[in-house]
């Protein structure tokens, strides 16, 4: 389906934010132009919060969050999945409007949209469990367990990139646990977390329970953070903007969950099935226009198959079929500025003795040229250290590395910043449990892709990555909840 057949859609001509139930703009006139990826239109313009804004939803979740909390789980739970099946409902709608902001096609927006039902699904279910412990006490006559509490209004803030599975992943455990919640919309994709608090409040959300706010990430997202009545920050994105908030969340003491970047080797072995490998190595470098933070970016190839590997790369690459339409491999990336970015950093690598193997290009030919489109880009001869090999560039974009066996690929997959995921093609189990054991990593597949992640799993990532914490999974609830000990004595003698 082509953007221009997504015309049915009923977009606001600015999108609001959604506060105490009500779409409200902005205090300031000022908006945020919203582009077509796919052709550089204006899609909608998006009203521009400031501190005022922010601090007015913060105030609307203060104020629900109570009785929000005094519910029963199982009653929290019991919304959540009317919230979940309106959005099951309404998913034609919700992937229209996934597919024409980011670009992407729309039957990866519908997948992206069940991953979010699925995932509203499971966690209004949690409702109905919500567990804490119940263990043996040192002492006579006492009874000892933990119970979930809410922390209070949780802030969240996300990354465009996979956007409605980015709202549902913070949404839905926030609430289940009892927060109210202030949701940041990314700047990038603001109608699919309008769309969808549309959705949720029409399913009976109560007012005040989920307010966003859209805007930019200083403006809008820097207020959120420091705002002392919010307990705590869950945020997807950059690792440079997750250190700042590491900081400034961090001075007051909130609670903070920090999702961040990649830079994932995908280690294609001697003894693989290589057309398994290479399918997977083309999805997990290239789909979803290397917009994931699990993107496959650094293909590390044993000698004995490397160029039978790179050539197959570079032939299967040529086969890529790039636009916005169903059967298209992958689509344009999200905006002007990540695409000059990635450029820059192409043409600095270049510029130190890089080899472009495909792609380094924008796509300039009558269809793609005027959206934010780059030739899918395959790399080699750069090193280890090179800027190339260590920053995440969040695009369709892949270097090819040579080492001699297993060890070296083992210990060149661990040179490397950041620890989100990784992979391992290779019919050796021992190899396969060996990389498994020792890659530092949040998350690794064997004989699959880089990305891929379910939602009843928790997802997350070590070193640059993340800071510990996992979301979704029953253990995003440890991200949203307290837990308090109580200790319950009794006397036998005054029964
Ligand atoms: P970004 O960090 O620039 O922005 C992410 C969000 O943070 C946006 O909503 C933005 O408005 C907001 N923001 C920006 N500056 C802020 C500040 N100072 N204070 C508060 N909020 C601020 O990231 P991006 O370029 O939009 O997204 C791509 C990044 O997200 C990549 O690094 C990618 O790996 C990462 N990501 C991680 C995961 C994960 O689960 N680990 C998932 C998706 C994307």
């Amino acid at each position: 389906m082509t953007p221009k057949k997504m015309a049915g859609l009923n977009l606001p001509n600015t999108v609001p934010n959604i506060i105490r139930g009500e779409e409200k703009l902005a205090a300031g006139a000022a908006t945020v132009d919203k582009l077509n990826p796919h052709n550089g239109e204006l899609v909608c313009r998006v009203t521009r919060s400031l501190t005022d804004d922010v601090a007015s939803a913060v105030s609307a979740a203060v104020a629900a969050q109570p009785k929000w909390a005094d519910l029963p789980g199982v009653k929290r739970g019991e919304i959540l999945y009317q919230v979940a099946l309106a959005l099951r409902q309404r998913r034609d709608e919700m992937a229209r409007v996934v597919a024409l902001e980011t670009g992407k096609n729309y039957n990866s927006a519908c997948g992206e949209t069940d991953a979010a039902i699925a995932l509203g699904f499971f966690m209004a279910g949690e409702g109905q469990r919500l567990y804490g412990r119940t263990t043996t006490s040192g002492f006579p006559n006492r009874m000892v367990m933990t119970i979930r509490q809410p922390l209070g209004v949780a802030g969240l803030i996300i990354a465009a990139n996979t956007p409605i599975a980015n709202v549902a992943w913070k949404v839905f455990p926030a609430l289940i646990c009892g927060n109210a919640a202030v949701l940041k919309a990314a700047e990038d994709t603001p109608v699919t977390a309008w769309l969808f608090g549309k959705i949720a409040h029409e399913a009976g959300l109560p007012a005040g329970v989920l307010n966003i706010v859209q805007g930019l990430g200083a403006e809008a997202g820097v207020p959120l953070v420091n705002d002392s009545r919010v307990a705590v920050i869950s945020f997807t994105g950059s690792t440079a903007v997750g250190q700042s908030i590491a900081r400034d969340a961090g001075s007051r003491l909130a609670k903070i969950s920090l999702e961040l970047g990649g830079k994932n080797p995908f280690v294609i072995c001697d003894d693989a099935d290589l057309e398994n490998a290479v399918n997977w190595a083309l999805l997990s470098s290239f789909s979803n226009a290397g917009q994931r933070c699990a993107s496959g970016s650094r293909i590390i190839i044993l000698d004995e198959v490397y160029d039978t590997v790179r050539n197959m790369l570079v032939e299967r690459i040529a086969k890529l079929n790039i636009g916005p339409n169903d059967g298209d491999d992958f689509g344009p990336v999200i905006n002007e500025r990540q695409l000059t970015n990635m450029l820059a950093a192409i043409e600095r690598a270049r510029n130190n003795g890089a080899q472009i193997l495909t792609g380094g290009a924008r796509l300039t030919d009558a269809e793609h040229r005027k959206g934010f489109y780059l030739a899918p880009t395959l790399i080699e001869s750069v090193g280890p250290d090179d800027e190339i090999s260590l920053n995440e560039l969040f695009g369709p974009i892949a270097c090819l590395y040579r080492v001699a066996n297993f060890a070296e690929a083992l210990a060149l997959a661990n040179n490397s910043p950041y620890g989100l995921t990784a992979c391992i093609h290779t019919r050796n189990l021992n190899r396969g449990l060996e990389f498994t054991k020792h890659v530092q990593a949040g998350v690794v597949g064997v004989n699959a892709g880089t990305f891929g992640s379910e939602p009843h799993m928790p997802f997350g990532g070590v070193k640059q990555s993340g800071n510990g914490s996992r979301e979704p999974g029953t253990e995003a609830l440890d991200v949203y909840s307290n837990l308090k000990d109580v200790y319950l004595s009794f006397d036998p003698q005054a029964c």
